[in-house]
């Protein structure tokens, strides 16, 4: 059986750009699952259901809530945001790292059910960028963009929560960033329990040997 992947949590302030990041750790490495959360917010113009988000009603999405089948949920400006338990489960179980791309709220639940899980944190270089950046995307209103500056404001007091951030200033240097830490994370002796076990017992016999 393979190796049980990292289960990754990457959060950050709308704008941050952490969707860009994903984006590129998944076009360049092969070892990460991304999971497709469920949601009660109508699709944007690009969007795709079944590629984005699971794009569902209020009514679905408590059904899911009531079956357990989401391994956590949040309600985030007006509407329910939610990741499918079954897919992680069976990704990590294959031994993919599966990145959750989700707000603190959520990451704060998941670190609670999966102590062992990474937590990262993006960060805009600077507010004046973060605002640049939602109004450039041209996918809100003002209001909206308002109501996510003022959500950031909010998040920006649960950061010390995270593992690590990652000031993202040049996207290939923050996709970088964040490889090299799940990597450096595998090394863990939380990750390595098997391998801690194994060598101890041939530790052990080696001794009794010695005896
Ligand atoms: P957006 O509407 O911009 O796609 O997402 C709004 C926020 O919800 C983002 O911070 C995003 O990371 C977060 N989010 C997306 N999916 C989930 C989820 O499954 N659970 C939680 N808790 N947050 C999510």
């Amino acid at each position: 059986m393979s190796k049980r992947g990292i289960l990754i949590v990457i959060s950050g302030f709308s704008g941050a750009g952490k969707g860009t990041i994903v984006r590129h750790l998944m076009e360049k490495y092969d070892n990460y699952a991304l999971s497709i959360s469920m949601t009660t917010r109508p699709p944007r113009k690009q969007e795709q259901d079944g590629v984005d988000y699971f794009f569902v009603t209020k009514e679905r999405f408590e059904r899911a809530i009531e079956e357990e089948g989401l391994i956590e949920y949040a309600a985030y400006c007006g509407n329910y945001y939610g990741t499918p338990r079954a897919y992680v489960e069976e990704q990590l179980s294959q031994g993919k790292d599966v990145i959750l791309e989700i707000e603190i709220q959520g990451a704060l639940k998941i670190k609670k059910k999966f102590p062992e899980c990474l937590l990262l944190f993006v960060m805009p270089p600077n507010v004046e960028e973060l605002r640049k950046r939602l109004v450039g995307r041209g996918t809100e209103t003002l209001e909206v963009i308002e109501e996510r500056l003022k959500r950031a404001s909010e998040e920006s007091e649960g950061i010390e929560a995270y593992d690590y951030i990652i000031r993202n200033e040049e996207i290939e240097e923050s996709v970088e960033q964040a490889h090299r830490l799940v990597e450096a994370a595998r090394s863990a002796p939380a990750r390595q329990e098997a391998f801690i076990r194994k060598i101890r017992e041939e530790l052990k016999t080696i001794a009794k040997g010695a005896e």
